[in-house]
């Protein structure tokens, strides 16, 4: 089978004023390649500002009025990336037969685009763009990400490995990416229970062009968090575990307290072991209540139904 269609880029983009020209004029490159080659029929840049404080909408606006090829939304506050792709992806799903995803900053190669939509062509309907090493990201990021992987998946949400949010989607996964209705988006997470033909492009990534990671720890820790109580119960099931686990000990040290009391008899030494052990209990009790607490800020989040962004106003979108 061979197909061929409409190609949108999404970009969110929160303060990005130093990479946006490079980011657009390697997008454009791309883009005007595959018109001229004939593989697709036609594509377009969709940048979604993110609620920048800096010069980033006024760059998108020039850009769009100088190429009809870009075009741009602007969100009235920051969303988010994932909310603020989510709107990209949404907007462009109306007016695309395939999506690309990809961060500003350009630190996933631009050229990967050209085998993704290959791929498309060739009939699959979700490419992941996957890294094939992380050796230009510092030591703790890489170590930090890799653990990210490994706790997801040990927690029962499938994540592909080295695969972040640069993807090409067909316009059926794509429809039925944004009719999913729920509030805590974990994007990546999604699109694998799509079920759609997969296929993989492997590249290099590079450093961020300039400027700064607009995800410090706090951000990350915050996104893994939601990543794992999005997807999964396991940690609620984690929890009962646990409780079994130190109601056993109890009754066991129960027993070893009596036998002490009535057949060894002295037994005010035992003060330390259960200052401990109450300690102890205590702390596990609240990392429990925690986890139950973040499932019940989930559910609230979802049953408010707040919508996830706003959009300000847009620009050549069509
Ligand atoms: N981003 C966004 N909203 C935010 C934070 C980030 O739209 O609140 C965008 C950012 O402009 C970039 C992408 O998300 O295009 C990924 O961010 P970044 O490259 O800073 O993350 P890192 O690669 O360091 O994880
Ligand atoms: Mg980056």
């Amino acid at each position: 089978m061979m197909r061929k269609g409409v190609l949108k880029i999404v970009v969110p983009c929160y303060n990005e004023e130093e990479v946006l020209h490079e980011t657009n004029k390697r997008l454009l490159e791309v883009i005007t390649t595959m018109e001229q080659s004939g593989k697709i029929v036609s594509g377009g840049v969709v940048y979604v500002d993110d609620g920048s404080r800096d010069k980033t909408w006024q760059i998108i606006d020039e850009l769009s009025k100088a190429d009809p090829h870009v075009a741009g939304i602007k969100l009235a506050h920051n969303a988010g990336h994932q909310n603020a792709l989510f709107a990209g992806l949404t907007l462009a799903s109306e007016c695309c037969d395939m999506a690309v995803s990809i961060d500003a900053d350009l630190q996933d190669d631009t050229n990967a685009i050209f085998e993704m939509v290959d791929k498309y062509n060739d009939g699959a309907e979700v490419v992941y763009g996957v890294r094939r090493e992380r050796t230009t990201d510092t030591w703790f990021k890489r170590n930090t990400a890799l653990g990210f992987y490994k706790m997801m998946n040990k927690m029962g949400t499938d994540v592909k490995y080295n695969h972040a949010d640069f993807r090409l989607m067909g316009s059926a996964a794509l429809k039925a990416l944004v009719a999913m209705p729920e509030r805590n988006l974990f994007l990546r997470g999604m699109v694998r229970t799509l079920g759609f033909q997969e296929a993989d492009v492997y590249y290099d990534r590079s450093e961020r062009f300039a400027g700064e990671s607009k995800y410090p720890l706090t951000k990350m820790l915050n996104f893994a968090v939601d990543g794992i109580t999005s997807f999964s119960v396991k940690p609620l099931r984690l929890i009962l575990t646990f409780g079994v686990f130190f109601l056993v000990m109890a009754i066991l040290a129960i027993g070893y307290g009596l036998y002490s009391y009535f057949i060894i008899g002295g037994t005010i030494r035992g003060w330390t072991s259960l200052l401990v052990s109450l300690w102890f209990i205590g702390g596990s009790l609240m990392i429990a209540v925690g986890i139950v607490g973040e499932y019940v800020g989930k559910i609230y989040k979802e049953v408010k139904r707040r919508p996830l962004y706003v959009i300000e106003r847009t620009e050549n979108l069509k």
